[in-house]
């Protein structure tokens, strides 16, 4: 589904543009509308305890709700806003609304609420100067424990310099848990994976999907293996299946994440669908 939304948004810019240039400004252009005009949205995907398979998570995924051509996928214009500084508020936008969202569940939810919140961050976003005081601000406004909050990053974030390890370091000093997405798809180097401050790595899909090879198989028990004898917290996404689901479980994958459990979600339905049914209390996260 998600790729057929994405063929009928570039069909309807490639009929109306001759150009990837003007098609690229013109979409700059309608993303700006949509800022203003609230056309973006946030899904929600959840994460389950890899033992109790109960909900601990949930990450937050972009789309933009356009009037034309209805839901598209952040694939087909997240990098078109990293190209411009529309990243920036854009980016400032995802924080703030996944922050209300979780504090409005908080707050509604008859049971103690532990599980945590998950927002994906553009590297570029690290050059943001703001960056740590909006985030600060989210926290204060919404009343949200830092610890409740994740921040997904991808290896991009670790090629760059040394203004984005300082800032890394400032959010992660605010309490906030941060996580490496995608997590063997990049070419960081791993030698230098300690000096950062992440606590989480979130295994790539591609690790997990094509387990029936045997040279996968062992890649993924050796990322594993690797993850945890380094002391971080693992996510594994992309579970679309059972065995996908066994595997991950066995190989002592904390959380799992995927179509197996659910699609991403709009608010509404997570809320009906998990929040409403998962069980009293949840242990709240370990920092390293
Ligand atoms: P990601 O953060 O690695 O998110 C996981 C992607 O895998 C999501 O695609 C999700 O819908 C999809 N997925 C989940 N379970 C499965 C599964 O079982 N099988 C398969 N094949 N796919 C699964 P989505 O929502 O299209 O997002 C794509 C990427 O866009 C994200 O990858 C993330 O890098 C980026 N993104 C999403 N939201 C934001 C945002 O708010 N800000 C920024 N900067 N990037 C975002
Ligand atoms: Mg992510
Ligand atoms: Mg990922
Ligand atoms: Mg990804």
């Amino acid at each position: 589904r998600a790729k057929a939304m994405g063929r009928n948004q570039a069909q309807f810019y490639s009929r109306h543009f001759h150009d990837q240039v003007e098609s690229r400004i013109r979409i700059e252009q309608d993303l700006k509308k949509a800022l203003d005009q609230d056309q973006l949205v946030l899904f929600y995907q959840p994460q389950v305890d890899a033992r109790s398979m109960a909900l601990v998570g949930v990450e937050a995924l972009i789309r933009w709700d356009h009037p034309d051509i209805g839901l598209i996928p952040p694939d087909e214009f997240i990098p078109v806003a990293e190209e411009s500084d529309l990243i920036h508020e854009l980016g400032q936008w995802v924080l703030d609304r996944a922050c209300q969202q979780f504090s409005e569940w908080r707050q509604t939810s008859p049971k103690p609420f532990t599980f945590s919140i998950a927002a994906n961050l553009s590297a570029r976003q690290l050059k943001d100067t703001g960056l740590v005081d909006h985030l600060t601000q989210c926290l204060n406004r919404y009343q949200i424990p830092a610890n409740q909050l994740e921040l997904e990053l991808t290896e991009s974030s670790l090629e760059s310099s040394l203004a984005a390890l300082d800032m890394l370091k400032s959010l992660s000093s605010l309490g906030v848990n941060l996580a490496l997405d995608d997590f063997g798809t990049g070419y960081s180097s791993l030698a230098h994976l300690k000096e950062y401050p992440f606590n989480i790595l979130k295994i790539d899909k591609a690790f997990v999907q094509h387990i029936e090879s045997e040279d996968q198989a062992s890649l993924l028990k050796a990322i594993c293996s690797f993850a945890h004898s380094l002391g971080y917290e693992t996510v594994a996404e992309g579970i679309e299946t059972a065995v996908h689901r066994d595997i991950c479980a066995d190989l002592g994958v904390k959380r799992l994440q995927g179509y197996f459990f659910s699609r991403p979600l709009p608010a509404s339905e997570l809320e009906a669908r998990w929040i409403q049914s998962s069980p009293s209390i949840l242990p709240p996260m370990k920092r390293h």
